[in-house]
């Protein structure tokens, strides 16, 4: 594996920041989990447009345009010669000393990590999850806005320690009011009579690019799609849930704290839905030239 690390290939091994870098101390930082299917880079463009809005909203300096971003990750997943792979893009503050302020950093550390994928069992797909919703709440946009896709994922990894105490592999995080958000990766969609609902941002959930796509696809399909705030009640008494996610694409789940989903089994509209979408990731992206020469 060559990992890109400020300008440069380095091996895995190598590729290491300073113990000053304010992503270790504070997590501050931003990233992106992109996917590239067979030489594609599904929806690179928009993972970098949400890249440099956090960088933004954090008033972070990536020291790369976003087309030379976008280069960088092109060039990083043809290095490693993996035209189905996973990729991890952080940009951090930088080395600085141990005090907070990020004006002591001179320059963001940025990261280009390209690995092997390693896809969710199949199993996942077929019979779909069993998830549960967990006491850690998910922040909401009046303290760190959940749209800055940051490194502080604190919470996220306490909702997956919850989720592994309940014995199951992912698990909802309900907003302060008792609203439901999103899982620790991935968002959330709730179907019911024929129609398909996921929580608004506000209410606490990253913008989720394939959330987006799946919205958007459901407007192509003609299938009726509204973002409303919605309670643990609504998502008990749905025809149909699903996760979506970068790295999980589109995830079926059939029991929900105890109560099944429906008849229990993934539902035709997550089918419906799951079809096109994956009919779309080898379609639309950033092609990876040195896959494709001829
Ligand atoms: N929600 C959170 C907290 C995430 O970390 C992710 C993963 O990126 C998602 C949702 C899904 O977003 P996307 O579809 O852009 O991968």
């Amino acid at each position: 594996t060559w990992v890109y690390l400020n300008g440069e290939f380095v091996p895995k091994a190598k590729a290491v920041v300073s113990v000053f870098d304010h992503g270790f101390l504070y997590g501050d930082g931003i990233f992106e989990g992109i996917r590239c299917y067979s030489g594609n880079i599904f929806c690179l463009k928009e993972h970098i447009v949400r890249l440099f809005e956090s960088a933004k909203s954090i008033m972070l300096d990536i020291p790369l345009t976003p087309e030379e971003m976008e280069a960088v990750v092109v060039e990083t997943v043809e290095k490693n010669g993996l035209p189905d792979s996973y990729i991890r893009l952080v940009v951090s503050r930088g080395e600085g000393d141990l005090g907070l302020d990020p004006r002591n950093c001179k320059q963001a550390s940025v990261i280009v990590i390209v690995e092997e994928l390693s896809i969710f069992p199949q199993q996942f797909y077929d019979e779909g999850l069993e998830i549960v919703t967990v006491a850690t709440r998910r922040n909401v946009p009046d303290a760190l806005n959940p749209k800055i896709k940051s490194l502080n994922y604190l919470n996220n990894v306490l909702v997956r320690i919850e989720a592994t105490r309940a014995g199951v592999f992912e698990a909802l995080m309900l907003n302060h009011e008792g609203y439901v958000c999103e899982g620790s990766g991935d968002n959330v969609f709730i179907v019911k009579n024929g129609k398909v609902f996921t929580p608004p941002t506000y209410v606490g959930a990253l913008e989720g690019i394939t959330r987006n796509i799946v919205i958007e696809l459901c407007r192509e399909l003609q299938i009726p799609c509204e973002e409303v705030p919605f309670t643990r009640h609504d998502v008990y008494v749905a025809d149909e849930v699903f996760l979506t996610g970068t790295a999980a694409e589109m995830i079926p789940v059939v029991n929900v704290d105890g109560r099944l989903i429906g008849s229990g089994k993934p539902g035709p509209m997550t089918a419906k839905l799951t079809q096109a979408f994956r009919r779309l990731t080898v379609q639309r992206g950033t092609k990876v030239p040195g896959f494709f020469s001829t």
